[in-house]
């Protein structure tokens, strides 16, 4: 708490002699987790994430190119303290030459002298002629979206056939070995209730950790409701009907998700960690560590931020690598305590989920 009241009345950290900074902000909170998002464009239409026709797609002239990116991880990384770095989007394998972004990154090294951790969060289509290819230049982990494992509730989900071709990547992602390999699962009021079990089943057999995410107010307006949501323990709820569930002993850090040892109550040898993000009443904002890179080259402090720090123009009019990181910097300073979506006046981000990259 202490610390806290301090930074309030300081600047964000100047530079040390070797250049470097961190990205911390003036609550205390130190980032050293990126998502890049490398595309606004989809190939799913998921109902709780994008309307039927798609969005508005940036224009290529807008978004950063293969140099522009891989210059921005490299100051997030030499300069300003990132160890991690999740690619996303829109759909990040529908990015050209994601193995080349990979490569590039995976040959920095963190202010510990380590490779930087990569993950990858997808939709999962394609991935399994593509896992191997991508751990090869250094992706370690990735997390597949799935919200059904019944194909017709896959169709009326996310508006494509193609649950079959999501399926077998789970099943390539496994053999591959990028472990643990991570599902997640957005649960909606009416819609998919009816899968919490299945799903479970499904990822504990094999090998999966299955992560349910609460739905947040970030897709086609109007569509959340609060009062409406299927929250964190109503989910616990519908999985006690098949599990016996313990909480996970290791200690939790900036993980959003909190880790319960799941067993079958009919198959005691199914059994597994299941995870459950509880953005919405269970916030873990006091612990997050993230920055956020649009596609479009802006920086974000928050998924629920309304305001944005654009680098694109700077970085296109010569400014320096430690010009780039003071402009990084200062827009983390001001990340808010928390994202407000419980408070009175809150009001859902302009950019949607897609376009932040979640
Ligand atoms: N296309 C990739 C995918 O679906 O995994 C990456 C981008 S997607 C925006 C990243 C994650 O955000 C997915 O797991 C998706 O389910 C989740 N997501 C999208 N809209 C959401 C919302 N309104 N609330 C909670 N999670 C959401
Ligand atoms: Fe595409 Fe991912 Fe959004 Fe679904 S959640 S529409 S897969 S970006």
């Amino acid at each position: 708490m202490t610390t806290r009241l301090v930074l309030q009345h300081m600047r964000p950290p100047p530079t040390t002699t070797k250049g470097r900074r961190k990205l911390v902000d003036k609550h205390g909170r130190v980032a050293r987790d990126l998502r890049v998002s490398l595309t606004d464009r989809c190939n799913l239409r998921c109902t709780y994430c994008m309307p039927a026709e798609g969005l508005e797609w940036l224009p290529t002239e807008q978004t950063l190119n293969d140099a522009e990116v891989q210059r921005l991880i490299r100051i997030a990384v030499e300069k300003l303290g990132i160890r991690h770095i999740r690619f996303t989007g829109g759909e990040p394998l529908l990015r050209p030459n994601l193995e080349g972004i990979i490569e590039s990154t995976a040959a920095l090294r963190t202010d510990e002298g380590k490779k930087v951790h990569i993950a990858l969060t997808t939709n999962g289509l394609g991935l399994d002629k593509r896992v191997e290819g991508l751990k090869a230049a250094g992706l370690d982990r990735v997390n597949i979206s799935l919200d059904t494992i019944d194909a017709q509730r896959y169709v009326h989900l996310t508006r494509r056939d193609r649950l079959a071709g999501v399926l077998a990547s789970i099943d390539a992602a496994v053999n591959a070995g990028v472990l643990p390999v991570k599902i997640n699962a957005v649960v909606m009021p009416g819609v998919n209730e009816v899968d919490i079990v299945p799903l479970a089943t499904y990822c504990l057999s094999k090998g999966a950790q299955l992560r349910f995410i609460e739905q947040m107010p970030l897709g086609p307006r109007d569509q959340w409701k609060r009062s409406d949501m299927v929250t964190a323990d109503d989910i616990l709820t519908y999985l006690r009907d098949a599990f016996i569930l313990t909480p996970a002993q290791e200690p939790r850090g900036a993980a959003p998700a909190a880790l319960w040892e799941a067993t079958s109550t009919t198959d005691p040898g199914l059994n597994g960690q299941i995870g459950i993000i509880a953005s919405v009443t269970h916030p873990f904002c006091g612990d997050c560590d993230r920055s956020r890179l649009t596609t479009d080259g802006t920086i974000r402090n928050c998924l629920f931020s309304r305001t944005e720090t654009p680098l694109r123009e700077a970085l296109r009019t010569g400014a320096s690598d430690d010009e780039l990181a003071s402009m990084w910097a200062t827009a983390m300073w001001d990340k808010k305590p928390g994202h407000g979506i419980e408070d009175v006046g809150f009001l859902q981000p302009d950019r949607p989920m897609s376009s932040i990259g979640g």
